[in-house]
């Protein structure tokens, strides 16, 4: 009998496992980002958990998180209530990002092998087929690809540690950033900038055009009023 690839069955563990509370305020982040609550409404521990279906200690978890965030104020004796600055957190929530993919597009430049560039060019295919498919399912699902495949060749993982809330940020948001079929183009051409300067091994050039593409979809998202409960 094949005894099953210790890889493949551990890591699907560690990629599936989410406990209640990781859900709980995935779920909370997400309903706070995309308007479902107002600008300092109050956010009701109990009312939330029977909303949620669970106990209130992941709702408690889920605010203590989220107020680490500035998604949520708290205050003593009277509860917790939603950021009134949602748009400004959002914002240098993009910068931030734009900082941090930057960097990663520019250690891609530096160090992507050959191999790596074929399966970079392979992906900015894919997105060229979505794009000309219009098929913004498959087109966010290999935007997201993209940027993940850059994290890896840059192989530096407190990158990538760093990464990991702003990106759960950014999966809310990037459906609605190629919800729009100019931005899909936009985007194309962007991504198309990034991969020849990495594929040209250059840094600079790499960091600069990921930093602009990250910045221009932050403006976007303002301009289509994200997180002010549009
Ligand atoms: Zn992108």
């Amino acid at each position: 009998m094949n005894r099953p690839s210790k890889n493949r069955e551990l890591e699907s563990l560690k990629t599936n496992y989410k406990s209640i509370a990781d859900v709980t305020c995935e779920k909370l982040r997400k309903a706070i980002l995309e308007g479902v609550f107002s600008p300092g409404e109050q956010l009701k521990e109990r009312e939330l958990a029977t909303l949620m279906g669970v106990s209130t200690t992941p709702i408690k978890a889920a605010l203590q998180r989220l107020g680490m965030e500035g998604l949520v104020t708290s205050l003593p004796m009277r509860g917790s209530f939603v950021a009134e600055n949602i748009s400004a957190i959002l914002t240098e929530v993009g910068l931030i990002r734009a900082a941090l993919e930057g960097t990663a597009a520019y250690l891609a430049a530096m160090k992507a092998t050959d191999e790596e560039i074929t399966t970079l060019q392979g992906q900015i295919e894919k997105m060229e087929r979505c794009t000309a498919d219009r098929d913004i399912g498959r087109a966010i699902e290999a935007n997201t690809n993209f940027h993940e495949i850059i994290h890896q060749i840059s192989g530096n993982h407190s990158l990538q540690q760093m990464t990991g809330i702003v990106r759960q940020y950014d999966d809310i948001t990037r459906p609605q950033a190629l919800s729009d079929e100019s931005q899909m183009v936009q985007g194309l051409q962007e991504h198309k900038a990034i991969f020849e300067a990495i594929k040209a091994g250059d840094p600079e050039g790499a960091d600069a055009s990921m930093r602009a593409h990250v910045l221009r979809n932050t403006r976007f998202l303002k301009q289509q009023g994200l997180g002010v409960g549009k």
